[in-house]
């Protein structure tokens, strides 16, 4: 069997320095924040290039935070990609605002930004782009729309740990920049995990209030908030892995390379590195109009794969009430039926991604056969 992701890989390549790390929480008992979490945010807002991090209880709670954070209230707008994980435009709604959504773009899979000011009101306070699969939205023209129009940008970089626009990495050029740690991302706590990270002093400090009951000083709240706290023990383990982030992501960028080069003359679309992104890989993800025999033969063959995603937000039974119908974002709907993710994760061996190219290249023939 190939998994689509496998952690206990992961686990056994940092075992002692992990240990080590949860032992250092377990012997010093700051379960909630302390040092692990203090050490980890200064860390992680050096790599990423912000001046300040604040550790969130999750990456979903890091969005709704943000956008509180950064002003937004009752009848704001926040654009949006239809084409993206439903927790982007679920934390914009349960900050209170209001996610407006905008289709994808065919080759990159990111927000189209040719449709981004068609889609501004006079009540579009900010835009939203998320750096979908790994790779950085075209931020050059979105920032011109946002100083254009006076609105903020929030990046969702939950996706995109590492990954470069022009250079730099994503996350700290918005007003604030949202990054989840779950699992199977490319940095992944063991546990829950999220972060928001700025440049702005007065944000961090309503960050800070946001997560922690309003309160800088125990038993002083100075406005009603949340407990979105991140845990000391997830702290620690961050640390550790965040020093291991670049090879990972490195390992990731050569799985790829290999996988498109055994696909080459597939019939499958495969993924586009664009001319000014470094690509990180969080999912490998190939398009083609056979996608669910292809899925059930793969997972036939033992090949686990997944499906990023299924159902456009426009169309999740959630954001019925806005009024959408098929055919409103038509390429995220096609991306929606032709999307597959292929196994990716560091620790995949080559072995591993001949035997997934075999496969699909074995089901293609028969496929174009049967024609
Ligand atoms: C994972 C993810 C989130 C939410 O993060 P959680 O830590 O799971 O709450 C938000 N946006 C995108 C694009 C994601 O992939």
């Amino acid at each position: 069997m190939i998994p689509f992701v496998d952690l206990k890989a992961q686990y056994q390549s940092i075992r002692e320095e992990v240990n080590a790390a949860i032992q250092r929480v377990l012997d010093n008992t700051s379960f909630i924040l302390g040092r692990e979490v203090e050490a980890f945010e200064a860390a992680f807002a050096e790599y990423v290039g912000a001046k300040f991090c604040v550790g969130i209880s999750n990456g979903t709670a890091a969005i709704q935070l943000a956008v509180t954070a950064c002003g937004l209230t009752a009848g704001d707008e926040v654009i949006v990609p239809a084409n993206t994980f439903f927790a982007t435009a679920e934390a914009v709604s349960t900050a209170g605002a209001a996610p407006v959504f905008v289709d994808a773009d065919p080759i990159s899979y990111n927000i189209d930004v040719g449709k981004i000011e068609a889609a501004i009101t006079e009540r579009t306070r900010a835009i939203m782009p998320v750096h979908l699969y790994g790779q950085a939205a075209d931020l050059d023209p979105i920032f011109e729309i946002a100083a254009l129009h006076n609105l903020i940008v929030i990046e969702d970089a939950a996706q995109a740990h590492g990954s470069l626009y022009k250079g730099r990495r994503v996350g700290a050029r918005g007003l604030a920049g949202c990054f989840s740690f779950y699992p199977g991302k490319n940095l992944g706590a063991y546990g829950e995990g999220g972060a928001v990270v700025t440049n702005d002093a007065e944000v961090a400090r309503r960050l800070r209030l946001l997560r922690d009951h309003g309160s800088e000083r125990k038993y002083h709240h100075e406005i009603i908030a949340y407990n979105f706290r991140l845990e000391g023990l997830q702290g620690a383990v961050l640390g550790v892995k965040l020093k291991h982030l670049d090879r990972w992501n490195a390992l990731r960028r050569e799985h790829a390379a290999l996988y498109n080069e055994l696909l080459e003359d597939s019939n499958l679309i495969l993924p586009r590195e664009m001319d000014y992104a470094r690509h990180v890989y969080h999912l490998y993800v190939v398009r083609t109009g056979e996608r669910d025999a292809l899925q059930k033969s793969l997972n036939e063959a033992g090949v686990q794969t997944g499906i990023h995603y299924p159902i456009p937000i426009h169309l999740q039974p959630a954001y019925a009430f806005l009024g959408h119908k098929a055919g409103d974002f038509p390429e995220a709907e096609r991306q929606a039926r032709r999307v597959l993710s292929l196994p990716m994760f560091p620790e995949l061996t080559d072995e591993q991604i001949e035997n997934v190219a075999e496969v699909i290249r074995r089901v293609s023939h028969v496929s174009l056969a049967v024609q």
